[in-house]
């Protein structure tokens, strides 16, 4: 897979400066094309009118903060992925921010490599793949999962997964029966080696739980191996008691 994600476009809010102008410039570098603001309303008002394929957000910002510009961009359909920089690195603040929709999460002083990495990684979760998406629709009792257009069904009914959430659906569809480990899906969605601490994966496996348990209360599709991983396999849902 091309690591490239030349030609993307990256919306920047940040409003230290001297961050933002570094996050710019590196990003410049990669061959990306940047939007640099620094206020929560400003960025989200951009995130309405163009299309960005990654957001790199930060969370204390004056005016709006970080979380209601996630809060408020998912609650729009705004899907694109968000990358969470902040100097707030407590696991439950990065589980809430995760949980409230952002995609990935670098906690502050952070390297420009690392930025490099994990925006390279949102673009190619986004909804408009940089790398070209193969394969066809896969369907499993009435779930259609869909690579042409990044989106998921039930019985017809669109699931709104983000792409964060329909890459990791896809993965685990595609690997239908075996366990594929927390690590595995880090480094293939995310770009990265799973840490003890990082609970990336299972805040979206439990996001997208919610979204399939919505439109198919009857049946579980992604079954958890306790301590290893997650695996696709649909099953009916034991009776509830
Ligand atoms: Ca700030």
């Amino acid at each position: 897979m091309s690591e490239s994600a030349e030609g993307a476009r990256v919306l920047i809010v940040e409003d230290e400066p001297h961050i933002r102008d570094l996050v710019a410039l590196h990003l410049r570098l990669e061959g990306l094309t940047t939007v640099a603001v620094g206020d929560g309303n400003e960025g989200l008002r951009h995130a309405r009118a163009e299309p960005f394929d990654i957001i790199v957000l930060d969370l204390m910002l004056p005016g709006l903060d970080g979380w209601g510009v996630i809060e408020l961009a998912r609650k729009e359909g705004i899907g694109v992925p968000i990358v969470v920089v902040s100097a707030r690195g407590s696991e439950p603040d990065r589980v809430r921010t995760l949980e409230l929709g952002a995609d990935d999460y670098l906690v502050k002083p952070f390297s420009m490599d690392e930025l490099v990495a994990r925006v390279r990684a949102a673009a190619r979760r986004g909804a408009r793949p940089l790398v070209a998406t193969r394969g066809d629709a896969i369907e499993i009792d009435g779930l259609r999962i869909d690579p042409s257009v990044v989106q998921a069904y039930v019985d017809g009914e669109s699931l709104d997964l983000t792409p964060t959430e329909f890459r990791l659906l896809h993965m685990l569809a595609l690997e239908r029966g075996r366990v594929v480990t927390r690590d595995e899906l880090l480094q293939a969605l995310w770009g990265r080696r799973h840490t003890y601490r990082d609970r990336t994966v299972d805040v979206f496996v439990r996001k997208l739980r919610d979204k399939l348990d919505r439109r198919s209360p009857r049946r579980t599709f992604i079954q958890t191996r306790y301590g290893v991983g997650y695996r696709f396999e649909p099953a009916e849902r034991e009776p509830v008691r």
